[in-house]
C-alpha cells in the first residue's frame, strides 16, 4: 500500500479538472474554484456535478457520488485503489490520461435543436403546394 505522504503527493500534481475534461465532461467555472457539469456516474440532464479546483474534490448531487481523483478514477474505471493510484501516478508523469469509457458515455448524445417556425416559410410551402397542385390535372379534377 502506499505511503499517504505520497498519495498526497500524487494528487497535489494532476487538476481533477482537467482529468474531468480528459474524460468528456465538460465543466463551466462557478463562482470561485467551483466547476460544474454533468455527471460522469449517473445520466445527468442538467448540471448537478461540481468540482471544486482548489479543494480537488468533486461532489454530485444527483446521485451523491464524491471525493477526491483517486475515488474518481475507481467509480470510472470500476477498480480497486491500487489501480486507480498507478493510473493517477500516469496521469501525473506524462500530464495525459487515457480515456476511461463508461456506461453512460456509451450511450449516444441526442440534441434536438427546435427551430422556430416562421410565418414566411410556411408561407412559401403553401404556395409551392398550390402551384402543383394546378399543375397535376389529378389534382385539378380532384379539385
Ligand atoms: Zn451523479
Amino acid at each position: 500500500m502506499e505511503k499517504r505522504e505520497n498519495l498526497e503527493e500524487l494528487k497535489a500534481k494532476v487538476d481533477l479538472v482537467v482529468f474531468f475534461e480528459h474524460q468528456g465532461v465538460k465543466l463551466i467555472k462557478q463562482n470561485g474554484d467551483e466547476y460544474a457539469g454533468l455527471c460522469p456516474f449517473h445520466p445527468d440532464k442538467k448540471p448537478s456535478f461540481y468540482v471544486n479546483r482548489k479543494k480537488q474534490v468533486f461532489k454530485c448531487f444527483g446521485c451523491q457520488a464524491e471525493g477526491n481523483i483517486f475515488e474518481a478514477v475507481k467509480l470510472l474505471m470500476h477498480c480497486d485503489f491500487k489501480k486507480a493510484v498507478s493510473y493517477v501516478a500516469g496521469f501525473a508523469e506524462t500530464g495525459k490520461c487515457s480515456v476511461i469509457s463508461t456506461e453512460h458515455k456509451k450511450k449516444p448524445v441526442i440534441q434536438i435543436v427546435k427551430e422556430p417556425v416562421s410565418n414566411v416559410n410556411l408561407g412559401i410551402a403553401a404556395e409551392h403546394y398550390h402551384k402543383k397542385l394546378y399543375k397535376n390535372k389529378t389534382g385539378m379534377t380532384y379539385l
